[in-house]
């Protein structure tokens, strides 16, 4: 075992941060004494809308920003004591792309190999497993500059991973990709952690975390708000989600939420409120007394062309913890910044 050899040993945490706490220069506190264990093999989620201090945090547990209060140590190394071999036992991939658009795919990863003292010897070999992995290998002679955002970002991973290093992190990885390109990357992320990475992974994409993550915690103005699995945060939605479309106007829509109120249709912790197009009804068997509900609106005489009954996502959950939407707007417009076709192998 040499000096640099993570100092853990299959049952530890790669990240165990306590009280941590990064304030800018200008005093901008970003954040405000988080903790936080993250088990080795983890596939984690930091989940937060823009600004809540997501890349401040990965930039401190990288050891790129120094954290003005708290402990943290990474891999078994602390940030403040052993940077440097923090630095040689992660992989970090940041939420600009860092691959040199004039060099080829394969340049890329061996310019990556070469920077991280990847040995000579087992330089082409890893290369060639990395290109397979993130599905490049047949365009690993053509220069980046001809990829597509998808394709840069795959090849973004795989620079991160050309040490093999026990943790990877993975900042906002598929903001601004088109939802194949996404999904595709999703693929390569399961790949790494079924092979035992660590991953941490922050991202705005509720879909993405409850999709990847075995654990996740939502994080909101420098702290963390909530921790669990995307089924132990459903859960605190409590019940299940009923979406009623209701054509007619306002009023209408005020009645009929007065009705699913008032009524004794639905358990008196049941949380009601209007929809752009109707009501939502959060509440304990739903599926069970919906049926009553249509009939009481029914009878009401307000018309419902929609009834719709579904478990919590995790935007209820941001919703429920938080009392916050995720600005939907932001989210789609980043969503369509990159959409021109990949070059092949696809
Ligand atoms: P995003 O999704 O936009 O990247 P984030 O959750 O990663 O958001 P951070 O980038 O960590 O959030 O920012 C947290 C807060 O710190 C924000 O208020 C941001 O404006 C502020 N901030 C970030 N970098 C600096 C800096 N260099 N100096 C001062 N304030 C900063």
């Amino acid at each position: 075992m040499t000096d640099d050899t993570p100092r853990t040993d299959g049952g530890g945490a790669a990240i165990e941060a306590q009280g941590v706490e990064l304030t800018y220069a200008d005093g901008t506190e970003a954040v405000k004494g988080i903790d936080l264990t993250v088990p080795e093999g983890e596939f984690f989620g930091f989940l937060g809308p823009n600004g809540a201090g997501k890349t401040t945090t990965i930039k401190t547990f990288a050891t790129l920003l120094s954290p003005t209060g708290g402990s943290i140590t990474v891999n078994g190394f602390d940030v403040y004591e052993e940077p440097r071999k923090i630095r040689e036992t992660i992989g970090y991939m940041a939420q600009e792309t860092s691959v040199d658009e004039e060099l080829t795919a394969r340049e890329n990863i061996r310019f990556a190999a070469q920077a991280y003292g990847v040995p000579k010897r087992q330089r082409a070999d890893r290369i060639d497993e990395l290109l397979d992995l993130v599905d490049l290998a047949d365009v690993a002679d053509k220069e980046a500059g001809e990829f597509s955002g998808g394709m840069k970002k795959r090849l973004d991973a795989a620079t991160a991973l050309v040490h093999q290093p026990p943790l990877v992190f993975l900042d906002e990885p598929t903001t601004g990709l088109d939802p194949k390109a996404r999904n595709r990357l999703w693929e390569y992320f399961e790949r790494i952690n079924e092979r035992g990475t660590t991953l941490f992974l922050t991202t705005q994409y509720l879909e993405e975390a409850d999709q990847l993550c075995e654990r996740i915690s939502v994080i909101l103005d420098g702290e963390i708000v909530a921790t669990g699995s995307p089924m132990e945060l459903k859960r605190r939605v409590g019940g299940e989600i009923l979406d009623v479309e209701i054509p007619a106007g306002d009023e209408a829509r005020e009645r009929a939420a007065e009705i699913a109120r008032e009524g004794d249709v639905f358990d008196a912790d049941a949380d009601v409120a209007r929809s752009e197009d109707g009501i939502t009804v959060t509440a304990e068997r739903a599926r069970e007394h919906g049926t009553d509900l249509l009939v009481a609106l029914r009878d009401a005489g307000i018309t419902v062309t929609g009834f719709n009954i579904r478990a919590p996502t995790l935007d209820d959950v941001f919703l429920a913890i938080t009392g916050e939407e995720l600005d939907s707007e932001d989210r789609s417009a980043d969503a369509a910044t990159v959409t021109e076709p990949e070059v092949s192998a696809e």
